[in-house]
């Protein structure tokens, strides 16, 4: 990748797009777009279908007819896992263009962005192709007279919801499993960044995958998401995004036809730096990264600090250096570190988030303001507040913004209770040489994953998923098949 590349895709034109259903591409039913704003300078870049109840119907239906007639459910593995990995070769084949597009509607730096969306997009659709024709039945251990015999059977029709951080990784999470096992699914990207899953319904199609088996609607959430999860005819949902929408999808599942909900929610994840750290400067600034990256827009980020007390002031210190010489800018640029908050009113709810926890008694170390306004995009300099208490809504909520809270512990015990005084359960660290502190703080903090000597980073290899009320069930690893297949019996006497 170098600039001049992406300085070719970086203006050019984008025509509004329509939705892909049932293998064409169909306009909103009653003629609506909405603009897509770039965060890199607040201009509007292009316009989408503004998808109507109507819209996501017929996107049901298409879902529906394709797999009751086997097009791709009942095709072997073997032929399905062709069509996905030539969807692999093709997103890789695109990769620069698809990295771009993602970019220019979310905002996330280049860098991270050409790592975490196509190229980690292919890799999970040749993961999960390469793994399909790799998954057995059972034989039951029954008497002599009978067989029981237990099969894996396709779920039917998924409905995808997915937010606007990493569109096309999460996304490709979620498609990759669900068609390598035969289900059809209708996708809902996030109205502000559908493009690059827009492209991706393109690329699928080019690589063979039959018409109805993967549609994408786009629009509001409230009124295309709403239908597809209040649907009779989802089988599935599968969803990531905020606590808020994952608790109306239950709703709607429960006042339609009890569809599983599995669900991807946000966090508040603890970072945990004892003194007998192996190695203090890698831990400042590999924790200014987990946090600070993509604008603090990940879920997993680190947001919640926990520093020994003794080394507490000189933590801080560096962590705040590293802070500051972060290069804030066009998330376009190849230097760039941190790119664009992804909307206005994100960045707006970030600022709030500083100026309450000042309210409340915290100190802002660094940042807590809006940078390069000039540029009419939409930038934060990245912000560490201390002496952030547990009771303090900067501890307690979410705020998916470069805002870290910095809270000191005495001992083992205290950083174990402050970890887990949350409602969230996703992502943690703990930086420590000792080992047996290590397993203690892995069995004692209660999220789905633990990090340890380092933060952030796994590969497809490690299921991702929280608990409490950071959701359930996982994204990645062959435990992903788990949420796509039916266990299906038959008792057949000899
Ligand atoms: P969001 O909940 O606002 O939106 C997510 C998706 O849900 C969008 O496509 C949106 O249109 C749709 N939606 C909104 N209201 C709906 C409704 N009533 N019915 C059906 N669909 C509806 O979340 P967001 O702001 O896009 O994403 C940020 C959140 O996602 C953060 O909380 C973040 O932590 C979380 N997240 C979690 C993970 C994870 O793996 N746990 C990963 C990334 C992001």
């Amino acid at each position: 990748m170098n600039q001049s590349d992406i300085d070719a895709l970086r203006s050019q034109v984008l025509s509004p797009r329509s939705h892909f259903i049932g293998g064409r591409w169909v306009s909103a039913s009653e003629g609506g777009h909405r603009d897509v704003l770039s965060p890199i300078d607040g201009t509007v870049l292009t316009q989408i279908a503004e998808g109507t109840p109507a819209d996501m119907q017929a996107a049901i239906a298409a879902a529906r007819v394709a797999f009751e007639d086997g097009r791709w459910s009942r095709r072997s593995p073997a032929e399905r896992k062709k069509v996905l990995l030539k969807l692999a070769d093709l997103i890789e084949r695109h990769a620069l263009e698809l990295a771009v597009l993602g970019v220019r509607d979310n905002g996330t730096e280049i860098t991270m962005a050409m790592k975490a969306e196509p190229m980690s997009a292919a890799g999970t659709f040749r993961y999960y192709a390469e793994a399909i024709d790799k998954v057995y039945g059972q034989i039951a251990p029954t008497a002599e007279s009978v067989l029981g015999l237990i099969h894996h059977a396709p779920v039917g029709v998924v409905g995808a919801i997915v937010p606007w951080n990493m569109p096309l990784m999460i996304g490709s999470w979620k498609l990759a499993p669900a068609l390598a096992t035969g289900n059809s699914v209708v996708l809902k990207p996030a109205e502000s960044a559908s493009l690059s899953l827009l492209k991706l319904a393109e690329l699928a199609a080019e690589a063979g995958m039959p018409d109805g088996v993967l549609n994408v609607v786009t629009g509001s959430g409230r009124v295309v998401g709403e239908t597809l999860a209040l649907s009779m005819d989802v089988d599935l949902l599968v969803f990531t995004g905020s606590g808020a929408t994952g608790r109306r999808l239950l709703e709607y599942s429960a006042r339609s036809n009890m569809k599983r909900c599995y669900l991807e929610l946000g966090g508040k994840s603890p970072n945990i730096v004892f003194n007998d750290a192996p190695d203090l400067s890698e831990a400042a600034k590999v924790s200014a990264g987990g946090i600070f990256r993509n604008a603090g827009q990940i879920c997993i980020a680190g947001s919640r600090l926990l520093v020994q007390q003794d080394i507490h002031d000189d933590f801080v210190a560096e962590l705040v250096e590293h802070a500051e010489s972060m290069r804030v800018g066009n998330p376009l640029d190849l230097d760039t570190q941190i790119g664009a908050v992804h909307s206005l009113p994100e960045l707006d709810s970030n600022l709030e988030f500083v100026a309450k926890a000042e309210a409340e008694g915290a100190e802002r170390r660094t940042g807590g303001r809006r940078i390069l306004e000039d540029t009419g995009g939409y930038y934060m300099a990245p912000t560490v507040m201390t002496g952030v208490k547990s009771t303090d809504n900067l501890f307690q909520n979410e705020v998916f913004g470069p805002v870290l809270a910095v809270t000191p512990f005495k001992d083992e015990d205290e950083a174990i209770r402050l970890a887990n005084d949350s409602v969230y359960g996703l992502s943690s660290g703990v930086w420590t040489s000792n080992l047996g502190r290590a397993h203690r703080m892995i069995a004692g903090i209660r999220a789905g994953m633990v990090h340890v000597n380092t933060y952030g980073g796994s590969d497809l290899t490690v299921p991702l998923g929280g608990v409490r009320q950071s959701g359930n069930g996982h994204d990645k690893s062959l435990h992903a098949f788990e949420k796509y297949l039916d266990l299906k019996t038959a008792w057949i006497k000899l």
